[in-house]
């Protein structure tokens, strides 16, 4: 609170004293701020699933779900529950990174085998909404990252490529070879719903959702997040160019 700072306006030992104090008043306040900010946010995340599981297990108890209902039902309450153990995983991901004992495992990659595994994991979604994937990506590229962590940045970047376009939409997966200095470019665009260009800064913050009605209801907000923090402990950066109702454009370098 503002109350709580110290009023000296001396430019001597005492008034620097009192001006050091107050910044790191303030700077405990903003912690303070962003920890309960983070609090509320999980506890209304996880609030919503658990109050649908709840409501759809006692309806089924009491007998107001008919027994015919029963399997609509059961499948929303799997999703709700996949949906909590998303978050949880995503919270504890983002809180090693975050405590700093996230270790690198770095070796040379070829970027293409690792591509081809990510898209085998998401290729039944991607032919369930009929989505056209184009991967470029010379066999020969490698980078020099770990394993785990590329493949982790790779998933959240592309499901939500896939998760954000429409039925017969197309994405695309373009790596090449920058020099100097020399990087691997991950490029990944998709036809999707797009961002508006407000938006565009603000989708790499923990629980950022743009307009959570269209978003994914699988979503938690932190998958951008944790991207980000995984790309910038490899010491590459990543960027994003979108236009709304046209489609997004991830952007993302990672050192050679
Ligand atoms: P979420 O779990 O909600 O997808 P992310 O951190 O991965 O969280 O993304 C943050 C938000 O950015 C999403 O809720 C979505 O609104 C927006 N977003 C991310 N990727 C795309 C994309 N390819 N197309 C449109 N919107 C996107």
């Amino acid at each position: 609170r503002s109350d709580d700072l110290v009023v000296v306006n001396s430019a001597d030992e005492i008034g620097k004293l009192a001006k050091s104090f107050n910044y790191m008043k303030q700077q405990l306040v903003g912690i303070e701020k962003m920890r309960s900010e983070f609090i509320a946010n999980v506890s209304h995340d996880m609030r919503t699933p658990l109050t649908s599981i709840n409501g759809f297990v006692s309806g089924m108890l009491d007998g107001i779900v008919k027994p015919e209902d029963y399997n609509k039902y059961l499948t929303i309450i799997k999703d709700e529950t996949l949906r909590l153990t998303k978050l949880t995983n995503d919270i504890l991901h983002l809180a090693k990174i975050q405590s700093g004992s996230i270790r690198l495992f770095r070796e040379n990659l070829i970027v293409k085998t690792i591509l081809d595994s990510v898209i085998s994991s998401t290729r039944a979604l991607v032919e369930k909404k009929s989505i056209e994937l184009a991967l470029e990506c010379d066999n020969t590229i490698t980078v020099y990252a770990d394993s785990d962590k590329l493949k982790q940045i790779l998933i959240n970047i592309i499901d939500n490529a896939v998760k954000y376009t429409r039925y017969g939409g197309e994405i695309g997966i373009n790596v090449s070879l920058r020099y100097k200095p020399s990087v691997t470019e991950f490029r990944i665009r998709d036809t999707g719903i797009g961002i508006p260009a407000e938006e565009l800064p603000l989708i790499f913050e923990k629980f950022y959702r743009v307009d959570k009605s269209r978003s994914s209801p699988g979503g938690t907000g932190l998958g951008l997040n944790i991207t980000r923090s995984l790309i910038e402990l490899h010491g590459g950066k990543i960027w994003v160019i979108s236009e709304l109702g046209a489609g997004t454009e991830i952007i993302f370098e990672l050192p050679q």
